[in-house]
């Protein structure tokens, strides 16, 4: 059970997470559950190796290359204060050492990478 996040819809990116309040920054907003997976998919998030199958809302957690949120450990915590109905973001780079799917990056930020999951030039 997750209060604080939401997954719903969104305009322009399939489903997304989105706080149901306004939260502070370091403010914990979802957690690492599920079942630990033999090999990484394309919605599972890594940690310490291990590839974990997480469930909603946290499973829809959509990268953005200026994210505002990370996860520490098992917690997905906010990397700035958000507004309730904001969506949340993380740096699918920051958890994963491979990519399943790599894919074209579209979230606006001025310094986006564009392809996820290439190596970098
Ligand atoms: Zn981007």
């Amino acid at each position: 059970m997750n209060d604080t996040l939401e997954a719903r819809p969104s305009p322009d990116r399939g489903t997304a997470a989105y706080v149901t309040r306004d939260v502070n920054a370091g403010e914990l907003l979802g957690t690492l559950r599920g079942i630990r997976l033999p090999t990484r998919t394309r919605y599972s998030i890594e940690r310490d190796g291990d590839h974990y199958e997480t469930g909603a809302p946290e499973r829809y957690v959509n990268h953005a290359c200026a994210p505002n949120a990370r996860w520490s450990g098992r917690e997905l915590r906010a990397l700035r204060s958000l507004q309730a109905g904001e969506e949340v973001t993380f740096d699918y780079t920051e958890t994963e050492s491979a990519f399943a799917s790599p894919f074209l990056c579209r979230c606006g930020s001025e310094n986006c990478r564009v392809k996820i999951g290439e190596p970098s030039a």
